[in-house]
């Protein structure tokens, strides 16, 4: 354990997904069968329950679909981290992600003040903090 709720525990079935994740990647499923892809892994499709799913990189661009600022949570490291943004944005591939959004410079802290800025729909850029996928605003142009 490394007293910390924001870091996976990879298995045997995600650790895909968490290598890519160190290196860079965002990686999703997508079902052979239906072409639909889907976040979080598994080893099914949920749509359509064949197991003809395969990894894919995802181009790491999403909008916002919903967020919460969230004030306090005892849990380490977030108790250090609040006010911090709690978000489900929209992938492009589809699927939806919880994740969390944090501000445009280095290193990837939190998101300051009431989520300043945010709106439905606004366009994100995944962004990697510890080999965690985090998603902040898209360059503009
Ligand atoms: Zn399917």
């Amino acid at each position: 354990m490394t007293g910390r709720f924001d870091l996976p525990e990879p298995d045997a079935f995600t650790r895909t997904y968490w290598d890519a994740a160190a290196e860079g990647r965002l990686l999703i499923r997508r079902c052979g069968a239906c072409g639909r892809a889907h976040h979080y892994p598994r080893e099914f499709c949920p749509h359509c329950w064949s197991e003809d799913v395969t990894w894919e990189t995802a181009s790491g661009r999403a909008t916002l679909y919903t967020w919460s600022v969230v004030h306090r949570n005892d849990l380490p490291p977030f108790k250090d981290r609040a006010p911090y943004v709690a978000a489900v944005v929209e992938l492009a591939e589809g699927p939806r992600m919880m994740t969390e959004i944090v501000g445009a410079g280095e290193p990837l802290g939190p998101l300051a003040g009431e989520g300043a800025g945010l709106s439905a729909g606004a366009e994100l850029e995944v962004a990697f903090r510890e080999g965690v996928p985090v998603f902040r605003a898209a360059p503009r142009g």
